[in-house]
C-alpha cells in the first residue's frame, strides 16, 4: 500500500489534467464585487495536497478589510435591481444555470476536491453529483415561496411577504468544501439574499472555482463573492461585521459557540450545523449483513470527517462479539492510500494536526481500557494517512464515545434492553443524526422518536436528499440547512394591514 501519488496508480482522466492546469493558471484571488482581487493586505497563504504534503498553490487571504469590501459589494448587489427586481423564474434559470456549469465541469471539480482535501476520486464525484441536485433542488424554490392572507374584520385586508434577509456570511468548513459552499449558496439564493461565502483555509479551491463558474454563468456582480481566509480573523470579522443580516456556519461545535456571541452585536439571524457522535443502534432482528456494511461505510467515509457519521455503534450485548468481529474484519479491508487509485476507500485526513488529534483519541480509548480490534496506526509516513479503527467493550462515557474525532475510528458498545440503547444513544451533548436497525416495524418508530437527533435513518445510514431537513438538535446546531425548514432560514415574514 502507498500513501503517495505515483504516477502510474492515478487515474488520469481529462478531469485531473484540467484541475492540474487551472491551479497552474494563475493567481488564486478574491471574489469581490464581480472581480478577481489580491486581499488588501497583499497576504496569501498556502493549501496542501494532503495525500503528499506539497503545496498545491498559494491562496489570496483575507482579512477584516476585505470583509469590509465583499460585504459593501453584497449590499450594493442586494439592493440593485439587477437582483432585487429579477423575478422568481428568473432566479430560478440562474440557479439551474448553475447547476448546468456544475455538470458540465464536474470531473474537474472532483478532482480538484481531492487534490485539496484528499477525499477518494468516487468520494469527490458523487459530492459532485449531489451539488448538482443542490442547485436543482434550490432552483425548484423561488416560485414557491409565499405567504398567506390572513383572517380578519371585513373592513381590513391583512397578508403576509415571504422576505430575503439581506447579506447572509456564510462560514464553511474543509471536510466537504464544494457541497458546503453548494448549499449555502443555493440557499441564500433560491430566497433572493446576497452572500459572502468564507471556505475553510484547509481546501479553498473548489470554492473558487465554483465562483468563476458561477461569473460564467451571468450571475450579476456582488450576488456571491467568496473570500479565502483564517477563522479568527476573516471568520470573526464577518460573524462581527453590522453590514452583515445573517451568518451561517458550518463547523465545530467550539467555533459555533463564539459566532453565536459575535453574532450578538447586531443581532444577527444564526444557524449553525456543528459537531456531531451519532448513535447507529442494532438489534438483534435487524438485517446484520447490511447493518455491517452500512456502519463500517459511516465510519469510514472521507475518513471520518463527516458531522453525521455513525460513530457509536450500539449492539445488543448478545451481538457484541460477533459484531466486533465482523466489522474488524470488514474495516480491516478498507484499502487506505491515494484518492486518485481506483481501489481506495479512505484517502487521508485533512492536516497534521488532524492527523495529531485522532492519534490522541485513539491513545486515549487504549489508555481508557476499551480493546482495540482493527488499526490504530499511522499509514505511511508522508501524507496524513490512518487506518479504519475499531473499538470494542467502549464504554459511553470514555472520551472516545464523548468527544467528536473526525478520524476513521469507532466505539462498539453493548446495550441490555430497548430502553437502554435510546438512553445511552442520547447520553451525549450531540444530536446531529442516529439510525436504528430492526425488523420491528413498531420498535422502528418508536425509537426513531425517542432518538433526540435532527435526522434519523431507519435500516440505512447516511443517506441525504435535499428534501430532507438537515441540522441539530441539542449541541449540534440551531436551525435546518436542505427542506422547506431551511428556506424559513434565508427569509422573514412581513404582515401588512390594509384599512379599506
Ligand atoms: P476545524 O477545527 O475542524 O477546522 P472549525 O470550526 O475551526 O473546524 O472551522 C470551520 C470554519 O470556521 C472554517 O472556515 C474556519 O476558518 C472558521 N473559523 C474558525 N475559527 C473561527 C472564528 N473564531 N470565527 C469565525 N470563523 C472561524
Ligand atoms: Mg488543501
Amino acid at each position: 500500500m502507498s500513501a503517495t501519488t505515483s504516477a502510474e496508480e492515478l487515474t488520469i482522466g481529462a478531469g485531473y489534467r484540467q484541475a492540474i492546469q487551472w491551479i497552474q493558471s494563475g493567481p488564486k484571488r478574491l471574489l469581490v464585487g464581480g472581480e478577481w482581487v489580491e486581499a488588501q493586505s497583499g497576504k496569501t497563504f498556502e493549501t496542501l495536497n494532503p495525500a503528499t504534503e506539497e503545496t498545491l498553490t498559494r491562496v489570496a487571504e483575507a482579512d477584516s478589510a476585505d470583509v469590509d469590501a465583499a460585504v459593501i459589494a453584497a449590499r450594493r448587489a442586494f439592493e440593485a435591481p439587477s437582483w432585487s427586481a429579477l423575478s422568481p423564474h428568473a432566479r430560478t434559470r440562474a440557479l439551474l444555470k448553475m447547476a448546468d456549469m456544475v455538470e458540465r465541469h464536474a470531473d474537474e471539480l472532483a478532482a480538484l476536491e481531492s487534490l485539496d482535501n484528499g477525499m477518494p476520486l468516487w468520494y469527490s464525484t458523487a459530492m459532485v453529483n449531489a451539488v448538482v441536485d443542490t442547485f436543482r433542488y434550490y432552483a425548484g424554490w423561488p416560485s414557491k415561496i409565499f405567504g398567506t392572507t390572513n383572517p380578519t374584520e371585513s373592513s381590513a385586508f391583512m397578508y403576509t411577504l415571504r422576505e430575503p434577509l439581506g447579506v447572509c456570511g456564510q462560514i464553511i468548513p474543509w471536510n466537504i468544501p464544494l457541497l458546503m459552499a453548494a448549499i449555502k449558496i443555493s440557499n441564500a439564493l433560491a430566497c433572493g439574499n446576497t452572500v459572502v461565502l468564507k471556505p475553510a483555509e484547509q481546501a479553498p479551491l473548489t470554492s473558487l472555482r465554483l465562483g468563476e463558474l458561477i461569473q460564467e454563468s451571468g450571475l450579476p456582480p456582488g450576488v456571491v463573492n467568496i473570500i479565502p481566509g483564517f477563522g479568527p480573523t476573516a471568520g470573526a470579522a464577518m460573524a462581527l461585521h453590522p453590514g452583515i443580516d445573517k451568518i451561517a456556519f458550518t463547523g465545530s461545535t467550539a467555533v459555533g459557540k463564539q459566532i453565536l456571541q459575535y453574532s450578538a452585536s447586531n443581532l444577527k439571524k444564526v444557524t449553525l450545523e456543528l459537531g456531531g457522535k451519532s448513535p447507529n443502534i442494532i438489534f438483534p432482528d435487524a438485517d446484520l449483513d447490511r447493518a455491517l456494511q452500512a456502519a463500517v461505510k459511516t465510519f469510514c467515509g472521507n475518513s471520518g470527517q463527516v458531522c453525521s457519521a455513525g460513530t457509536r455503534l450500539f449492539v445488543h450485548e448478545s451481538l457484541h462479539d460477533e459484531v466486533a468481529d465482523r466489522v474488524s474484519a470488514l474495516a480491516g479491508t478498507f484499502k487506505v492510500g491515494s484518492p486518485f487509485s481506483p481501489d481506495t476507500k479512505l484517502g487521508p485526513l485533512i492536516s497534521q494536526r488532524q492527523l495529531e488529534r485522532v492519534r490522541s483519541c485513539i491513545d486515549a480509548g487504549k489508555s481508557e481500557g476499551a480493546s482495540l480490534r482493527q488499526g490504530g496506526s499511522r499509514v505511511g509516513d508522508t501524507g496524513f494517512f490512518v487506518e479504519p479503527t475499531v473499538f470494542s467493550h467502549v464504554a459511553n462515557g470514555m472520551k472516545i464515545a464523548r468527544e467528536e474525532i473526525f478520524g476513521p475510528v469507532l466505539s462498539i458498545i453493548p446495550f441490555k434492553d430497548e430502553d437502554d440503547a435510546v438512553f445511552q444513544g442520547n447520553d451525549t451533548d450531540y444530536g446531529l443524526a442516529a439510525a436504528v436497525w430492526t425488523r420491528d416495524v413498531s420498535r422502528a418508530h418508536k425509537v426513531a422518536r425517542a432518538l433526540k437527533a435532527g435526522r434519523v435513518w431507519i435500516n440505512t445510514y447516511g443517506e441525504a436528499d435535499p428534501v430532507m431537513a438537515f441540522g441539530g438538535y441539542k449541541q449540534s446546531g440551531t436551525g435546518r440547512e436542505f427542506g422547506a425548514e431551511s428556506i424559513e432560514a434565508y427569509t422573514q415574514t412581513k404582515a401588512v394591514l390594509l384599512r379599506l
